[in-house]
């Protein structure tokens, strides 16, 4: 942002400080207030015009507006296709509706009350079951594929079945994401916590949280289904998972997660590669590979159980503190 600012009231270039309001507003009849920065100039303390921070408070108040009148943020419509692994055309198709309204809404673009209910809904894995029970059959057969896999993985969750799907975990730390504190999470990124949240399973409580493998790829161990889940976010941020149901998680579970969270989540996808590159498991596996070699090799559970639980021995690690120490004394290769 500019330095200066144009004052109308001065007549000049002025500095200007900015501060926080709770402002009053009325969008289609509903009035409710939001948080607003409003700049002011420093001599004569009238309101001046920046062109972004009023962008920005526009965009507050849509936003506040769409949580008073229960309308869905267009970050909650892109959860649910992510969810599921689905399209925008499909998903319309799938609920008969015109090929482009999802993506007008995508765009920003509010839904309708009927339609809004339905997506509501569809948040709901056994209310998606239930509309691609009636309506699969009009999908290509490669997204009614994707669906009824990504819902065998849901819904069987909802079974409370033993042991939880990489999905399942990759949703908690996605539900994580804290935008405003600049916490995000890129597909390169949940691919690190995913792999340290298997390997201190597996060294704190002494068994897997989820069946994948990890494979020793270029940047880092990777889970190859949750890669082309998530593919199509590239370096970007992954949005927030907010309808995530942590009792579905055992309490052992949990505090593996949240030791891991607290102590990877502060870190960057490039950083938490780096940490990967620096630990034997993942150097291991891609033994007689160059740096740059595609490499599937499978980095065995084995060799991750050995590998973290003498680390939790040597630090003894019990709390997210223990592994900050582990952590900060890690000898990081940059390549
Ligand atoms: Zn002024």
């Amino acid at each position: 942002m500019k330095k200066l600012i144009y004052c109308h009231e001065c007549e000049e270039e002025k500095s200007f400080r900015i501060q926080e309001e709770l402002i009053e507003t009325t969008i289609k009849g509903e009035t409710f207030s939001y948080n607003a920065n409003i700049a002011y100039c420093q001599d004569c303390n009238e309101e001046v015009y920046i062109k972004e921070l009023s962008d920005r408070n526009i965009e507050v108040a849509n936003r506040e507006y769409r949580k008073v009148r229960g309308i869905l943020q267009v970050e909650e419509i892109e959860e649910i296709l992510n969810k599921y692994n689905i399209g925008k055309k499909t998903l319309a198709k799938l609920l008969g509706w015109g090929e482009t309204t999802v993506i007008r809404y995508l765009d920003g673009m509010p839904p309708t009350k009927e339609y809004n209910e339905k997506l509501k809904q569809l948040q709901n894995p056994l209310n998606m079951l239930e509309v691609f029970e009636q309506n699969g059959t009009v999908l290509s057969e490669t997204s009614r594929k994707k669906l009824s896999e990504s819902l065998n993985d849901l819904v069987r969750l909802n079974e409370n079945k033993e042991e939880m799907s990489s999905f399942t975990i990759a949703r908690y730390f996605l539900s994580k994401v804290d935008f405003e504190s600049g916490l995000t999470i890129s597909p390169l990124k949940l691919q690190k916590l995913m792999y340290y949240a298997q390997s201190w399973a597996l060294a704190i409580i002494e068994r897997p949280l989820f069946s994948d493998d990890f494979q020793a790829w270029q940047h880092g161990p990777v889970i190859d289904t949750l890669y082309y889940m998530f593919k199509s976010y590239i370096y970007n941020n992954i949005p927030k998972v907010s309808d995530f149901d942590e009792k579905i998680l055992k309490h052992e579970e949990l505090e593996v997660l949240e030791i891991v969270w607290k102590a990877y989540g502060k870190y960057d996808a490039k950083y938490l590669e780096a940490l990967t590159h620096s630990e034997d498991p993942w150097r291991l596996a891609r033994c007689g590979y160059k740096k740059t070699d595609k490499c599937n090799e499978i980095i065995t559970q084995n060799s991750i159980r050995e590998f973290y639980s003498n680390i939790k021995k040597t630090y003894n690690i019990k709390n997210s503190f223990g592994l900050d120490n582990y952590i900060n004394d890690i000898e990081v290769l940059w390549d």
